[in-house]
């Protein structure tokens, strides 16, 4: 495993994210425990160090089974555990950092956390948590003690709030979503300069944005490959794409199956910074802007037709799984999307409400239609 060095301690340049973990009977909440066990173990043999959970992911349970795992197998003390303080639930009856704080070690088993990170932080949540939660001296307080031994955060925002955040606390390392094709939104390449600027080193989530450039049956990324002489997978050049990038802390993968922790292994270790050729620069270019060309439904996902929809249809779930499973060649893995959000399309009176409240104009109905055919017929 290779190692970057985080304020003198060693963590493994890929880290584990126990957010995609297999599950039985479709559940999300019923985590496939001896598959999990058998991933962590091959996992941590093999260097990985990095454990990132949080609040939310399972519905709780991936705190609780990471807890588990690591006090059944006596590993607490040989990997860090990173979990979240869950910022979705700003404003709701009951939300108290504290609470949450202390579920979370319940959950773990651990009496402190590694790496603790304000979860996704976007808009005006960090404000809030500072007006409405004394959110600062909850942290001051738990680093003092030693319950929170790193603290940071994961954002989702634009790169000018990125750097407002930033300069804003005395963060150790903060996570962004980044790969080949994000890599000009939210906080983006302009982010990781200043970043790396201030001395603050980077989690990378998303690097293969989610499973989609995976393209696992794609004639069309395939030629492009081809001219280029291309035969590592295409996770393998998406992840390279991220490893190349300096003031790294860990990249993180939310790994579902055993085959993919061993491959990730294995990739982390031909990988590092400087790792990606020209050729191999040139051909993501290519992929890229090849992408760039498919046609998608143009929806903004800004929602405003969503509300006055007398059938309560999920308009741009809808259109987000249509343009996700075109671009990227992935319909089955869409389809569960598609299924969860989106089951009730047939139910549209086309009565055009939302037609009348979509900036973008679109003919709402009659895409609507087009999304069911291609998902149903
Ligand atoms: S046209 Fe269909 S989708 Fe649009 S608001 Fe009416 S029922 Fe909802
Ligand atoms: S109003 Fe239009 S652009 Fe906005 S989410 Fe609905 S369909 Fe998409």
């Amino acid at each position: 495993m290779r190692y970057n060095d985080f304020h003198g301690e060693k963590v493994s340049a890929l880290g584990f994210g126990f957010m995609r973990l297999p599950v039985l009977q479709n559940d999300q909440s019923k985590i496939d425990m001896p598959k999990v066990e058998e991933m962590l173990l091959y996992a941590v043999e093999h260097g990985v160090n990095y454990f990132d959970t949080a609040y939310p992911y399972h519905n709780g349970f991936s705190e609780v089974a990471l807890g588990e795992l690591l006090e059944r197998n006596g590993l607490r003390d040989k990997v860090n555990i990173a979990t979240k303080l869950f910022t979705l639930e700003i404003g709701r009856p009951g939300f108290d950092p504290e609470k949450m704080f202390a579920t979370q070690l319940e959950r773990l088993k651990t009496d402190h956390i590694d790496y603790y990170l304000i979860h996704g932080l976007h808009g005006d949540q960090w404000e809030r948590l500072k007006n409405d939660y004394n959110i600062l001296e909850f942290l001051a307080e738990k680093r003092r003690t030693g319950a929170i031994r790193h603290m940071g955060f994961s954002f989702h925002d634009s790169y000018e709030a990125f750097v407002k955040l930033l300069d804003d606390y005395d963060w150790e390392f903060a996570q962004i979503q980044y790969n080949y094709l994000d890599h000009e939104i939210q906080a983006g390449d302009r982010g990781m300069r200043s970043a790396q600027e201030r001395g603050i080193p980077l989690n990378i989530m998303e690097p293969v944005k989610g499973g989609n450039l995976i393209f696992p049956d794609y004639p069309a990324i395939d030629r492009i490959r081809e001219k280029y002489g291309i035969t590592e997978s295409n996770a393998e050049l998406a992840l390279r794409y991220v490893f190349d990038k300096e003031n790294l802390n860990a990249v993180l993968s939310g790994m579902s199956t055993l085959e993919q922790v061993k491959e990730n292994i294995a990739i982390t270790e031909r990988a590092g910074v400087g790792c990606l050729t020209e050729n191999e620069k040139a051909c993501i270019e290519e992929i890229r802007i090849y992408l760039e060309t498919v046609p998608s439904i143009p929806c903004t996902a800004c929602r405003y037709c969503v509300a006055g929809c007398p059938q309560q249809i999920q308009i741009p779930s809808a259109f987000s799984c249509y343009n996700t499973a075109v671009k990227f060649g992935n319909k089955a893995a869409q389809l569960r999307s598609y299924n969860r959000s989106c089951s009730n399309l047939a139910d549209c009176l086309e009565c055009g409400q939302c037609v009348e409240a979509c900036p973008q104009h679109l003919e709402i109905p009659q895409l609507l239609q087009k999304v069911r055919s291609y998902f149903e017929d």
